[in-house]
């Protein structure tokens, strides 16, 4: 559970080649951090992945199964976005329990998942507020929570911390990994933060202008890049 499998992506915004082709496997449990410059397609990579956005062509799998023309909330994902997009005037919990009661869930059920997640994340003091009545981290959890509830076979973040200040973005970094490890879920993860890609990745995917320039781990990327854009970006001292 938790494959995801790009094959031949191609994306196109009216004469503008997006992502001109991209081929691309994901493990189960993997933990994938895109990573480039600003411009170079991440977010648009993300939104094919969610269904946010149609392929021009090519195929997106997951588990085995062609998603390409499946709605996005059938396709078993839950994303996470850097802007939170929380609902100001609904308590936290009535934002993590959002979706699962769009999807019906029963009252009792809710109740217990939702405090699950408050729990994994720390929130149970703070079901009763308002978003506004929370931290930039806080939020963001509120945000995740809500991820987490609809147990997704992955988990897609686009640049979650880049609101939060530094000191803060180190914490939520540790936090996020430490819930890929209690989840034991997919997670693809966008940031144009090489510090947030060496640390967090099981895999890095560096991409410019809508290629990929490499895939590789961490410790492959830095000390083997297989060009200058590659080490320029990663910071090593080729
Ligand atoms: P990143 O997330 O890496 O900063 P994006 O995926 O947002 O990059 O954007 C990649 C390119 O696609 C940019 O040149 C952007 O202007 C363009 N783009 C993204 N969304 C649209 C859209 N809806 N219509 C037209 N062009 C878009
Ligand atoms: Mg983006």
């Amino acid at each position: 559970m938790g494959e995801i499998r790009l094959d031949k992506v191609h994306k196109t915004f009216g004469s503008t080649v997006v992502i001109p082709q991209i081929d691309l496997d994901i493990a189960d449990n993997e933990f994938v951090v895109f990573v480039g410059p600003s411009g170079c397609g991440k977010s648009t990579l993300l939104r094919l992945i969610a269904g946010l956005e149609d392929t021009t062509s090519g195929k997106i799998l997951i588990d085995g199964e062609d998603m390409t023309a499946r709605a996005p909330a059938k396709r078993g994902l839950s994303m996470v976005f850097q802007s939170y997009a929380l609902y100001p005037h609904m308590s936290v919990f009535g934002n993590i329990a959002f979706p699962l009661k769009m999807a019906g869930m029963d009252k009792a059920a809710i109740e217990e998942k939702v405090r699950d997640a408050a729990r994994i994340l720390n929130l149970t003091d703070y079901l009763e507020r308002r978003p506004g009545q929370l931290s930039g981290g806080q939020r963001q959890r509120v945000a995740i929570g809500r991820a987490i509830v609809r147990e997704p076979k992955a988990f897609l973040f686009d640049e979650p911390l880049s609101n939060l200040d530094a000191a803060l973005r180190g914490s939520m970094r540790l936090e996020i990994s430490e819930l890929h490890h209690k989840l034991q879920t997919t997670m693809i993860y966008v940031t144009h933060d090489q510090v947030e890609a060496m640390t967090m990745a099981d895999k890095i995917v560096v991409l410019n202008a809508g290629y990929i320039e490499q895939v590789g781990s961490p410790l492959e990327l830095y000390r083997s890049p297989t060009n200058l854009f590659v080490a320029g970006f990663i910071g090593s001292p080729r």
